[in-house]
C-alpha cells in the first residue's frame, strides 16, 4: 500500500500540495483532558507537557486498523467524549457520512485517521488519510473482486 500511496501523492502538483503528509512533528496527540484554547488556529502554542509520550514509529506507512467506527451526526471533538465513546463501545473512530447508508444496503467503512477527536483537531492530515483509506480499498477491491458482486 505504500509505494502506490507515494506513486499517487507524486502524480501531479496538486496531488503534492494536497496529499503529501505533513511531518511527522505534527502528528501530536494531547492528553484528553486537556482543551486547546478556543482562539488558537495552531497547536503551536499548546504545552508539550499536555502531550501523550509516544514511541516513535520507525515505519511511516499507514497501518490498517479493524474494528468499530462510531457512526453519527455530529463531530467528536472533545477528548472526554471520545475516550467516553472509546470505553463504552469500544470505538477506533469516528466518522459522519457512513450512518445514512446502513439502513439502505450491506456496506464495509474504510476511513483514512486524520486526528484524534479531540479539541486540537484540524484539518493538516485529511488530505493524506483521505489517500490512505482510498488505497487500501483499491487493494481491498483488487485482492477480493468478488466483493462487488
Ligand atoms: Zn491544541
Amino acid at each position: 500500500m505504500g509505494s502506490s500511496i507515494a506513486l499517487a501523492i507524486r502524480r501531479t502538483a496538486h496531488t503534492r500540495q494536497n496529499f503529501s503528509p505533513p511531518d511527522p512533528p505534527n502528528d501530536r496527540l494531547f492528553e484528553f483532558q486537556s482543551r486547546h484554547p478556543p482562539t488558537a488556529d495552531t497547536c503551536d502554542g499548546c504545552p508539550a507537557e499536555w502531550e501523550v509520550k509516544r514511541r516513535v514509529r520507525e515505519d511511516k506507512t499507514p497501518q490498517p486498523h479493524y474494528g468499530i467506527i462510531a457512526s453519527g451526526n455530529a463531530v467528536i471533538k472533545d477528548g472526554e467524549t471520545r475516550e467516553r465513546l472509546r470505553e463504552a463501545i469500544g470505538a477506533l473512530c469516528f466518522e459522519m457520512e457512513a450512518a445514512g447508508l446502513m439502513q439502505d444496503f450491506p456496506y464495509i467503512v474504510i476511513r483514512g485517521i486524520c486526528d484524534y477527536a479531540d479539541s486540537h483537531k484540524d484539518k493538516q492530515w485529511q488530505g493524506y488519510a483521505a489517500l490512505a483509506a482510498a488505497s487500501y480499498t483499491k487493494e481491498l477491491l483488487r485482492r477480493n473482486p468478488w466483493i462487488l458482486v
